[in-house]
């Protein structure tokens, strides 16, 4: 059997220490991680980058306590603007980024670099029903593990660790967390992140859950859960595009059209192609905004 076959790929495993406060959960992306990165030629700091935030999210997407999605955004002002992942309370993810694609990226190129200074860290949390909730702090820290436990550090009382690490064929996650409520001695804690730390990404990338598990933890009792699956999913649609088109407004929208016969939009996340002619924008706004668009554009002509 080849290491790549005792991967279970694409599965969230949830765990549980009998002898500590402390419950984790593990990621392996494999099909979904390709499927993510197969949309742009992404170089290769951004890959990487990329593919350990698509894993954040899903690991903290898992923590939900209500049905709904949860996003987290690295801003950055340098070549690489920004990095977006966004995860459901039902273990769906989709991820993308948008950079300065005339920029010459070297491969030796670090996160940080690409991002320079004054970029932000965003994390947007969207109940299916009710209000949303954002929190924003300055990005500190050179990896993105490093950028999410800073954050969580600075907003949120529980401990936790987090590991991450993605290449081309996989993204993985190991996060530990304190339970809420319940004393831990310092030790303990100190403990089961300093076992962790040992663990390296290529272990994390390439070994199955079980294995990874006693590798790290076997002095302690561990409790694994059945593990549940994750999977790719955008949320795009023609209704959204259309929406977004009403906002935009009939004259932007029908000068468009009246000008290039069509409005065409592509899904950042899975590069669907939504469409618009002439009769689609009519009926969406309800009115012949490109015949009035024609008739304005004749008239500034006229006056010119
Ligand atoms: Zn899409």
């Amino acid at each position: 059997m080849t290491e790549n076959k005792m991967v279970q790929a694409d599965q969230l495993t949830r765990f549980m220490f009998d002898d500590c406060p402390v419950r984790g959960l593990h990621v392996n992306l494999q099909q979904v991680w390709r499927h993510v990165a197969a949309n742009k030629v992404y170089p290769k700091a951004i890959h990487q980058a990329l593919g350990e935030l698509t894993v954040a999210a899903v690991l903290l997407a898992s923590n939900l306590k209500f049905d709904g999605n949860l996003i987290v955004q690295v801003q950055g002002k340098g070549i690489l603007k920004m990095l977006v992942a966004e995860a459901t309370s039902a273990a769906t993810c989709r991820a993308t980024a948008r950079w300065d694609e005339s920029a010459v990226i070297d491969d030796n190129m670090t996160l940080v670099d690409l991002l320079g200074e004054g970029g932000m860290f965003v994390l947007t949390l969207q109940p299916s029903q009710g209000e949303s909730w954002q929190g924003m702090v300055e990005l500190s820290g050179s990896s993105i593990a490093q950028m999410l436990m800073n954050y969580m550090a600075r907003s949120e009382q529980l401990a936790t660790y987090i590991m991450l690490a993605a290449d081309d064929e996989h993204a993985s996650g190991l996060l530990l967390q304190k339970l809420p409520e319940q004393d831990i001695d310092e030790d303990s804690w100190t403990e089961l992140s300093a076992l962790s730390e040992t663990l390296t990404a290529d272990e994390l990338l390439r070994l199955d859950v079980q294995t990874l598990l006693y590798r790290l933890f076997h002095e302690h009792e561990l409790r694994v859960f059945t593990p549940q699956n994750v999977e790719f999913s955008c949320t795009c649609s023609r209704a959204k595009v259309g929406d977004m088109l009403l906002l935009l407004g009939g004259q932007e929208v029908g000068e468009a059209v009246a000008e290039q016969g069509s409005i065409e939009v592509n899904c950042d996340f899975c590069h669907a192609r939504y469409v618009f002619d002439e009769a689609d924008v009519n009926s969406l706004f309800g009115t012949d905004i490109v015949a009035t668009a024609q008739e304005e554009l004749a008239a500034r002509q006229l006056n010119h």
